[in-house]
């Protein structure tokens, strides 16, 4: 039996206690807030997306950073063990579109009692508003907090990153790693919304449905994916832009262009017809009424403006060299990226503990025996569809599971 301290009481740290205290560990888990699972609380829009139903191959294709050392976690404890587990500890779930699993009762909370009820169950002792401010490692470790100094034999890193600070994740165990020797690769926001050169203010709130958003650095196309955008005050957001930002968070946006498609399920010919039979029906209005047969209306100016076509235009007086560039900007209305929006906004951080100095059988350090990492902490990310919480699940039951 050892004595174990997890410093951290989110979703990884929480079932790294779990996993621990199970094995007959004695358990003492470290937490700053007045609760546990701040940030699950505010998951799934409060709805807690707990979960991908996939298959642990299907899983790691929606794994930006990390796929490679996260393969034997997730074949050791995939989507179907964190929803056993969670069921078994009474938590009912539903699975929806895309396979995102959330509790039935759609309460976050829900996640987060299930998990706590399962370490008391196991008899993880729980420390509230109390913060680690250093650790130090002799022949155990020595982990200094607000309230009073603990030791361990091991201690599990459950930190999280930098991803909205404001339910405690600030980054604090990026400075214990770097003490303890650790390489920190560098944090960048991630799933997060993308600041324009010129936002569509006019369009802010607007949401666009099965558009394809291209991204391109130079002549090669980066990704181009089909899906919801949103545009915003400050520019563009919405799952298609979260998903391209995971994708483009480490390179120069200055380089990026990006071009929408508004109408994908139209090929160039079947719009052109579109186009010419709305100019022919409604012959005697203005260009920007015309276009709101096509576009929702606060696009139809700015749409028009970078074809190159006065919005106040009949329709009957349009060239037909106006149209092509028309038809051309419908399927490429470009936007130019500028930055993104900063880690207050971000679902996840990019970047992280250096994944070469932890073993991925245990998530031991390689440097410090005994000390241990889980979640958001390490450089590890994923897309949005409950990757990033099975993440943490998974790396938080192989660190506890792996302390005998
Ligand atoms: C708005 C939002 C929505 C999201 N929705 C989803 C979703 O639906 N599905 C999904 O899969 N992922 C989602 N995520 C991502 C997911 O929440 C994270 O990947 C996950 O919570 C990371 O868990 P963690 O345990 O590593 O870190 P955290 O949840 O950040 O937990 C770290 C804990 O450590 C504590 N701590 C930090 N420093 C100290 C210290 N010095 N002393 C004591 N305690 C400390 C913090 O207070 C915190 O409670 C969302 C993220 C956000 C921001």
């Amino acid at each position: 039996m050892k004595e174990v301290v997890v410093i951290g009481g989110g979703a990884s740290g929480l079932m790294a206690a779990y996993a621990a205290a199970k094995n007959g560990n004695k358990v003492t888990l470290v937490e700053k807030n007045e609760k546990v699972g701040k940030k699950i609380y505010i998951t799934g829009k409060g709805r807690c997306n707990l979960t991908n139903d996939c298959s642990p191959d299907e899983f790691l294709q929606n794994v930006v950073r990390g796929g490679k050392f996260l393969t034997g976690a997730i074949y050791a404890f995939p989507p179907a063990r964190t929803m056993q587990f969670m069921e078994e500890n009474g938590l009912a779930l539903k699975v929806e579109r895309g396979n995102r699993v959330f509790p039935a009762s759609d309460h976050a909370s829900d996640v987060t009692k299930t998990l706590e009820r399962a370490c008391h169950a196991v008899g993880v002792k729980i420390l509230l508003n109390t913060e680690v401010q250093r650790i130090e490692k002799g022949d155990c470790f020595r982990i200094a907090t607000s309230t009073a100094d603990l030791v361990a034999d091991a201690v599990i890193l459950a930190t999280g990153g930098l991803a909205c600070p404001s339910t405690g994740s600030t980054g604090d165990g990026y400075r214990f790693a770097a003490e303890a020797g650790h390489t920190i690769t560098p944090c960048v926001p991630s799933l997060v919304g993308l600041e324009l050169a010129a936002p569509l203010t006019e369009a802010q709130g607007v949401t666009l449905k099965n558009v394809v958003l291209t991204a391109k650095r130079g002549q090669k196309t980066l990704s181009s994916r089909l899906g919801e955008l949103l545009f915003t005050h400050y520019g563009v957001s919405g799952p298609l832009v979260l998903t391209l930002s995971a994708e483009i968070n480490r390179l120069p946006l200055n380089e990026i262009s990006l071009f929408l498609d508004f109408k994908p399920a139209l090929d160039e010919k079947t719009l052109d017809a579109r186009l010419v039979r709305d100019f022919t029906e409604r012959k005697n209005e203005q260009m920007k009424n015309v276009m709101r047969g096509l576009l929702p209306a606060a696009l139809s100016v700015p749409v028009l403006q970078a074809a190159n076509i006065s919005p106040a235009k009949q329709a009957n007086a349009v060239t037909r060299e106006e149209r092509m560039r028309l038809l051309y900007t419908l399927k490429n209305f470009p936007l130019r990226p500028q930055k993104l929006r900063g880690f207050e906004e971000a679902v996840i951080t990019s970047g992280g503990v250096s994944l070469l100095e932890v073993n991925p059988k245990t998530m031991e350090s390689k440097k410090v025996k005994g000390l241990y990492f889980c979640g958001e902490v390490l450089d590890l990310d994923a897309y949005t569809g409950g990757f990033n919480l099975q993440i943490a699940f998974s790396t938080g039951f192989c660190a506890g599971e792996n302390i005998k």
